[in-house]
């Protein structure tokens, strides 16, 4: 049986999730509400604004049951405001904006400066053999907190900093770049294959 992805769909570029999913042959479910979240065997948290996600996940009473799912391990795949959701620290979120604490990074939003704050480049991603094309919106960047954070992509700034923008530790992994702005499905596979 295939598994039931969830696509939080609160705020974001949840539709674009659901179609990816959808091509690769995955139930997709679309949450919204706490009981949306029944039964799931993995969910996405989409690109958007962290800072309305956040708020909507308590508004709609969402955030406590969904936190305790991914603290009880449900796979998930964050894209961009969906990594500063799921990091351990947000450097320069708002006071009131909450995260799951679910990987041991640290984001700076929209960590890639003003002047640039949308770019598109090929990516090397560890396990794929072609670069994958990386869609940047106003994107955070990762600093690792602990040594079991795999990264999987980064991106060598002018500086000669690496960023990482592609990080996985256990069954948690985060984008700061938007997989389902693209065609290509690679990613989303190597979310589906780790289930
Ligand atoms: N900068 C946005 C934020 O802080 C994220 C941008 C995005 O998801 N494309 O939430």
């Amino acid at each position: 049986m295939s598994p039931i992805v969830g696509v939080l769909a609160l705020q974001g570029a949840s539709r674009e999730h659901t179609d990816a999913l959808g091509k690769l042959g995955t139930t997709v479910r679309q949450v919204r509400l706490p009981k949306d979240l029944d039964g799931l065997d993995a969910i996405v948290i989409p690109g958007g604004e962290s800072t309305t996600i956040s708020m909507l996940l308590e508004s709609s009473k969402t955030f406590e049951p969904l936190s305790d799912l991914l603290a009880d391990g449900l796979p998930v795949l964050g894209t961009c405001a969906g990594m500063i959701l799921l990091a351990k620290e947000v450097l320069d979120g708002r006071s009131d904006q909450r995260s799951f604490a679910r990987i041991d990074i640290a984001v700076r939003r929209n960590a890639f400066g003003r002047q640039i704050a949308s770019f598109e480049t090929d990516l090397h991603i560890k396990d794929l053999e072609d670069p994958f094309p990386g869609v940047f919106i106003r994107a955070p960047g990762a600093q690792i907190l602990d040594p079991s954070v795999e990264i999987l992509a980064s991106v060598k700034r002018e500086t000669g900093e690496e960023t990482p923008v592609f990080c996985r530790q256990e069954n948690v992994m985060v984008t700061s770049f938007h997989p389902e702005l693209t065609d290509d499905l690679r990613l989303h596979q190597m979310f589906l294959e780790h289930l």
